[in-house]
C-alpha cells in the first residue's frame, strides 16, 4: 500500500506519498494555520491527506511527524513548538477524522528514521540521527526500528546539560547542549565574546571561513563543545553512523575538526563511528513518517 508522511512544522505543513520503493510521487506544501488554532490545524491535516490520495489515486496509509512527543502519562502531544497542540489528543482526533489507524512520532525521530533505511546511514546497525536547527534533537534507530524509549525520549541528548553555568533553557535548566549547539545558540555565544549581534550561525561560519578572529573563536568553542555533547552519546549508545541534520548541519569543519573533537573526547583510543551528512535533506522529516510504516 502506498505511505502517505506528513510533516506538521509550526509555520508550514507538508505531506508526500511515497511508494514502495521509496520513490516519492506526490509533494505538497501548504502554511499550517497556527493563529487559527488546534480544529482548523486538524482539518487543514485531513485535507491535505484527502488531497494527496486523490492526487496519488489510491487510499494511503498515514504517517505524521512532528516536533514533541506523545506522553506516555495522558497520550496527548507534549513538547511541542506548536503549542496549541500540547495537551491535546493529537492521534485520537487524527484517527477518527480520516476513519483509520495512524502512527505518529517526533519528527528528529522521523529523521532518524529516514537517514537509517534508506539514507545516509544504510546499512548501519545502529544509528543516531540529529539535528543541529534553531533547536538540537535527535533519534536512535536499531536495526531499522525506532528506539522510542520509556518515556518517548530516546535520544534528546539536546537537554543534556553540558555547562552547568551556561545560559537559560527553556527547559528550566541551565548549558543545555541546545543553548550552544543551536544556530541561536552559536549566535548568542558569539555576541556574548563581543561579536556582532547582527550576525546570525551561518553568518558566523562564514566570517570564520575568512579567518574573522572573533568568529573563528566562536567556531572553535562550537567545535569543542559538538566534541564533549556527542562524546556523551557514543559512550553510551556507541552508534555506528551519526547522521547530521538541520541548518547547521552544512557547516563543512563538523565533519573534519568536529570528528577529531568528538574522537579526543570518546572513551576510546579510535573512533570507528562515522559522522555523516545527511542524505534526504529537507525531505528526511516527510520521508520519515511515511517510513513509520512498513512497505
Ligand atoms: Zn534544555
Amino acid at each position: 500500500m502506498l505511505r502517505i508522511g506528513v510533516d506538521l512544522g509550526g509555520s508550514k505543513t507538508e505531506g508526500i506519498v511515497m511508494d514502495v520503493d521509496g520513490q516519492i510521487l506526490v509533494r505538497e506544501r501548504r502554511a499550517t494555520p497556527q493563529a487559527e488554532g488546534y480544529a482548523a490545524i486538524l482539518a487543514n491535516l485531513c485535507d491535505l491527506v484527502r488531497d494527496l490520495e486523490r492526487r496519488a489515486g489510491s487510499h494511503c496509509r498515514v504517517g505524521l511527524g512532528t516536533p514533541g512527543a506523545i506522553s506516555t502519562k495522558t497520550g496527548f502531544l507534549k513538547n511541542s513548538n506548536t503549542v496549541c497542540l500540547n495537551g491535546r489528543p493529537v492521534k485520537q482526533d487524527l484517527e477518527q477524522l480520516l476513519a483509520r489507524e495512524i502512527r505518529i512520532a517526533n519528527d528528529a525521530n522521523c529523521f532518524a528514521l529516514s537517514e537509517a533505511l534508506d539514507g545516509a546511514a544504510q546499512g548501519a546497525p545502529v544509528v543516531f540521527g540529529v539535528i543541529l536547527g534553531t533547536g538540537v534533537g535527535g533519534g536512535i534507530v536499531v536495526n531499522g526500528q525506532l528506539l522510542e524509549g520509556a518515556q518517548h525520549i530516546a535520544g534528546e541528548w539536546g537537554h543534556n546539560v553540558l555547562e552547568p553555568d551556561g545560559p537559560p533553557c527553556y527547559c528550566g535548566k541551565h548549558g543545555c547542549v541546545e543553548t550552544f549547539l543551536s544556530g541561536p545558540g552559536l549566535a548568542r555565544d558569539f555576541a556574548l565574546q563581543g561579536g556582532n549581534t547582527a550576525l546570525d550561525a551561518r553568518a558566523i561560519a562564514a566570517a570564520a571561513e575568512q579567518s574573522d578572529t572573533l568568529a573563528e573563536a566562536a567556531m572553535r568553542r562550537y567545535l569543542d563543545r559538538f566534541g564533549r555533547a556527542l562524546s556523551v552519546v557514543i559512550n553510551i549508545l556507541d552508534p555506528d553512523a551519526i547522521v547530521l541534520g538541520g541548518g547547521m548541519s552544512n557547516i563543512a569543519r563538523l565533519y573534519t575538526a568536529g570528528l577529531e573533537h568528538v574522537a579526543r573526547h570518546t572513551f576510546n583510543d579510535e573512533l570507528r563511528t562515522r559522522i555523516l551528512p545527511n542524505r534526504h535533506g529537507d525531505s528526511s522529516g516527510v520521508r520519515g513518517a511515511a517510513q513509520l510504516w512498513p512497505v
